[in-house]
Formats: structure tokens, sequence, C-alpha cells
């Protein structure tokens, strides 16, 4: 199909694949959700909302899984890699959107399409080929029970072409673990059990090969927009911490200030954090750089432990397994994490879930909960790594303990009881990320009222961390969250990689954000119109939630960090007391013009928004 789209960076077609009919259909991107939504997260969002039923069954074949590109993704412009997995999510049960980097997304666009919608369910395993206008639904029943990187191998040999993009579920998501992730050559859609949603449909893989192109308004301009991008990048101090650790970078210095999560959150300094930094990592298992489509910051590593029982080869470790199955359960040494950091690619699972999980059950192993009958003889002490590799192996295989704890942590802990609820740290059913908000109000009100969770891409503590603003006033939190999460959906929506955050926020939208965009759309938006889109996108998801039933009670706190206040260092005795985070909600809600009882958006501020569709299901 001839590009004859009206605004540049889009391809103008989404391609539609419905597996219970067997049926490939091309449709026209809309032109006018294009305009309002942009694309990524904020076209899916509106798509999803109007496609799927309220209160369907997440792992059903009425869920559909979305990928989508942004305009911006697949131009030349740093960082603009990514892309996202959306549908309703098994964790949470609402929109969520997983973003992933690497190459899928651009050459999904080189293939010719803006998105992929699958629908239904086969009823056997297959695989979908995507070869620029030729798609095929092909047989997976040989790939069924791969691991990713063997499947991805097979389907490789099988195409004859090594460069193609692949991405492949492992056998958590083919068993709906519902923190299962999409692996996407090396890169993973981690978040909200994106995996299990493709495995409800009995989809193993995705393959694509594009051999197009994107097509700007003005080439000269996108040149210039990237030149000067590029030299902010090599200039920032923050980003070539990236460059050379990775985002490990910060580990000791988060460490110092007393911000780096430990012992399932009981505390938030690491007395053996040396083991773990960014430095330790870099002399002692990283071997390479590996960046992204067109990312000059190049933070993803690449690490190898040639020999001995944590022999391994990974991406990474990136920040998360750092404090996942570092100072979370208190090891220390960084050849463990690699490895595990490799048993939840091979299995296909988030690995912030799954070291929360395997923390949660440590500490419920201390705490007297769980026993060597429950653990089936593992001594979850705190620091044992090769406890905490067995228990990683065993979720991935959903065997004795694991089979409990791959559930994800408030489940389990609604099995167990016994007061373990305590000790999950999650909201909205999303384990937490490596990044504390006790001391940072506005990063407190952004997790908690967060579509999905416990994310630190919907809101980020860099403002508050860095000393931007003062972290201890409360008056105008409320304001300063909602406009991080303003930059932050704008930039899922015209897909750049939040790594760049001095680039495109920190603290709202920011000007080079709004120039990306519009010079790869032709659009001539000012700060306050993209404001507006990135706010009607935050409403949208919202308006999502409330219709699935989500209200102002769901916007919570871990009851950790409502109710201990961090016990030692630099931040101790930080905490938000349940009456201040209901004040930081009144405020946010406030700027927000939603409603203070329900937390829900208003009928006039739909009608602001040109989202009156929605009115009839939330207000
Ligand atoms: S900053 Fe890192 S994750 Fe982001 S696009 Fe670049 S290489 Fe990929």
């Amino acid at each position: 199909m001839a590009n004859t789209f009206k605004y540049g960076g889009y391809k103008g077609q989404m391609l539609r694949v419905n597996l219970t009919k067997q049926g490939i259909s091309k449709e026209p991107l809309r032109e006018d959700w294009a305009r309002d939504f942009v694309g990524g997260v904020g076209y899916s969002a509106r798509l999803l909302y109007e496609e799927l039923p309220a209160k369907i069954d997440p792992l059903g074949p009425e869920n559909k899984l979305v990928f989508m590109t942004g305009p911006v993704n697949g131009t030349m412009i740093p960082a603009a890699s990514r892309s996202c997995a959306c549908a309703k999510s098994p964790l949470t049960g609402s929109f969520f959107h997983s973003i992933f980097g690497g190459y899928f997304g651009p050459e999904l666009k080189f293939a010719g399409y803006d998105g992929l919608i699958v629908e239904g369910k086969s009823d056997k395993p297959v695989y979908l080929w995507i070869d620029d206008d030729r798609v095929e639904i092909r047989s997976a029943e040989h790939l069924w029970g791969k691991n990713p990187f063997k499947a991805q191998e097979i389907i490789r040999k099988e195409i004859g072409d090594e460069g193609i993009h692949v991405a492949v579920i492992g056998e958590a998501g083919e068993h709906g673990t519902p923190y299962a992730i999409i692996l996407l050559d090396i890169r993973a859609a981690g978040r909200g059990g994106m995996g299990a949603v493709m495995g409800s449909k009995n989809l193993k893989a995705i393959a694509v090969r594009g051999t197009g192109s994107v097509s700007v308004p003005n080439v000269l301009r996108v040149y210039n927009t990237t030149m000067r991008l590029n030299e902010l990048i090599a200039t920032n101090p923050a980003v070539k911490g990236l460059s050379d650790y990775g985002t490990p970078r910060n580990v000791a210095s988060m460490n110092a200030a007393g911000i780096l999560p430990t012992r399932n959150w009981q505390t938030e300094v690491f007395a053996k954090v040396d083991g773990i930094t960014g430095e330790t990592m870099k002399e002692k298992v990283v071997k390479g750089h590996r960046a992204c489509f067109a990312c000059s910051i190049n933070c993803t590593k690449y690490s190898v432990v040639p020999s001995g029982r944590y022999k391994s080869i990974i991406n990474g470790p990136d920040y998360e397994t750092i404090y996942g199955f570092g100072s979370i359960c208190e090891v220390d040494d960084i050849q463990a994490l690699c490895k595990a950091d490799e048993i939840c690619d091979e299995y296909g699972i988030d690995l912030i879930s799954t070291s929360m999980a395997v923390a949660w059950a440590m500490e419920c192993y201390e705490k007297g909960i769980f026993t060597k009958a429950d653990t089936g003889g593992i001594d979850l002490t705190w620091g044992n790594a090769d406890a905490m590799l067995e228990l990683t192996e065993k979720i991935g295989k959903r065997e004795g303990l694991g089979a409990l704890l791959a559930k994800g942590t408030r489940e389990a802990a609604k099995i167990v009881g016994k007061g373990s609820e305590r000790f999950t740290i999650e909201n909205k059913g999303v384990e937490w990320p490596g990044h504390t908000c006790r001391p940072f109000p506005a990063a407190a009100v952004g997790y908690a009222t967060g579509p999905r969770g416990g994310s630190h891409h919907d809101i980020r503590p860099t403002p508050e961390k860095s000393g931007m603003v003062d972290r201890k006033v409360l008056e105008g939190k409320g304001a300063l969250a909602s406009e991080i999460n303003h930059w932050l959906i704008l930039a899922d929506s015209a897909l750049v990689c939040h790594l760049g955050e001095s680039i495109w926020g920190p603290m709202k939208v920011n000007e080079n954000l709004v120039e990306a965009l519009n010079a790869v759309t032709g659009w001539n938006l000012d700060y306050q119109q993209a404001r507006k889109i990135a706010e009607r996108q935050w409403n949208m998801i919202r308006c999502f939630a409330a219709r699935e039933g989500f209200t102002r009670k769901d916007d919570r706190l871990p009851i950790r960090f409502m109710e201990e206040p961090v016990p030692e260092g630099p931040m101790k005795g930080s905490v938000i007391p349940k009456e201040t985070l209901e004040r930081l909600k009144d405020d946010y809600f406030t700027y927000r013009g939603w409603d203070l009882k329900t937390g829900n958006p208003t009928k006039e501020k739909l009608t602001e928004l040109g989202l009156e569709f929605a009115i009839k299901d939330v207000c």
C-alpha cells in the first residue's frame, strides 16, 4: 500500500491477525487517533478502550494484544528504538503497556505497519511470519516448550535469514504465569504479563522482516534535530554514566544516599554493596556494549561468566537485576546475579516480579511463616545466592514453592495469610522496581496513582532525588507528579526511550521531545498543545481502569512504605503515612480535575479533553 498518510513518521497502516479465524487483514491507521493520541501507548489505549468490553478475562480469547510503534520510532532521532506491547493485564486487570527496545519495533515499521493487533485464540500453537506485505500464520507445534533463545534460533534457520527480528515467549508465557515476558531478540517487554496474554492465544512467536523505510516531511530538519540531540547526549554526565556502566551506574551512590532498597525493603542501605556496583560489574563480567536501534546512549551491556556454577551469558545485568536479586535478597555476588538474569530469560519471566517473589519468600522464612517443609528443603536465608537461584528456577518451572510464587506476591500472600501481606511490596498486583518513594512525596503519589502500579516508568523520583525540588515539602507534589506522568506518556507514545530522561523530561514535557515529534510528523505543536495530548492520554488510561471498577481506594502503597520508616542511613525516618498519602492524592486529583471521592475523571475534564465517549462509563 502506498503511504499516503497525512502526517510524517507514520506508515498509515495497521496489521490485524485473528487467530480464531486464522484471518489476516490490513486497515488504515486512524488519522484522528494519530493526531489526538500520537501512537504507541496513547493510540493503543484508545484502540483497546474501543475494542475490549469491560471485565473480560485477560487470558481469554476476547483480550487483544497490540504491538504498537510511534511516529518517532524507526527514524534517526536518538533512542527512538522503543515500541510497546499492550493488553488488559493478567496482573493488574486493567490496561497495561510494556515498553521494549531493540530492533523489533523499527522493523515492523519498515515492513509497512504502525502496529499489529492480535486477537482471538488459535487452536494449536502458531507463530506469525511478517515479511513486508506477505503475512503468514505458521505452525509452532515444534517450538512449544522451547526456551525463547532456542525458538528464535529455529525460526531464523527455518526462514533462512539471520537478520530477522523475533518476538517470542518462554515456558512461563505458554502456561499463563501472570508476569511472563515477551523476549524481542535480546530485549524484553518485561512487565505486566504480556507474555501470558500472548501464550493464552497459543501464539509462540512473531518474526518480522521489513525492507522499507520511514518518511518524514523534511529530512534536513530531522537530521539537524538528531545532531543537536546527539550533542546533548554526548555532553550530559548522567547519560555518559549510562554508556559506561549501563543502568547500574548509580548503585554505589544510591547506597551512599540511603536509597538502595535492601532486604525486601526492610532498609535502604546495603552493607555489602561493593560486590554489586556498576564498577564491580564492569570489572568482573561485562564484555561489551550493545545499543538499540539508532541509539547513541548505548546503555546495554553484554556479560559473560565463563565457568563455574554461575556460568551464564546475558545482556545486562541491568539495575533492576542488581536491585532485585542483589540488595533485595542481600546477595553480593555479581556472577550469581548474572545467572539469575539468565534463568529469568530462559523461562520467560519478569525479573523484577520474580526477584520480589523470592525476597517475599525469604522474609516469610525469616519470620517463621515458611519453614523448610514449605520451601522443599531450601534454606532461604538472606544472602544465600544458591537458594535464590534454586527458587528462581522453581518459579520458572512452577514447581513446589515456585508454583505459589508464580502467581505473583499479592495472590501468594492471599493464599498463605498469617500476616504475609505485610511483606508484599506491590501496587495493583505489580511488584515494585528498585526506586524508593519513602523520602519522595511526588514519587509516592505517582506510584500510588500509577496505572501500572509498581512501575518506575509512570513516575520518576529524579527531580526530588537530585534536589531540583525540595523533597520534604508536600505542597505542589500533585502537580509535579502529574507533569512527570505527562512527559513519560508522551515519550511512550512518540516512542523514545525514557533513559534519555534528562533530554525528554525530567520535570515536565521538555522542548526536545516536542521538537522531535514536530520534526518527524510535520506538526507544529507548542508546549501547551503537546502537554494537552499527554493529559488526554493519561486520562484515557484512567478511564479504562475506572470502567474496570478501579477507584481511589486502589491507589495505594505497600504497607511497609506507610508504616515502617527507613531505619538507618541518610534517609532514616522517611515514611509516607496513610494520612499523608491521602492528602497527596487529594492534591493530585485536584490538580488533574478528577473527582476527589472516586478518583475518576469528571465530565468536565473528559469534555475538555475530547473524551466525551467515556463519560457514560466513568462519571
Ligand atoms: S538508552 Fe539503552 S535502552 Fe534506551 S534506547 Fe538506548 S540502548 Fe536502548
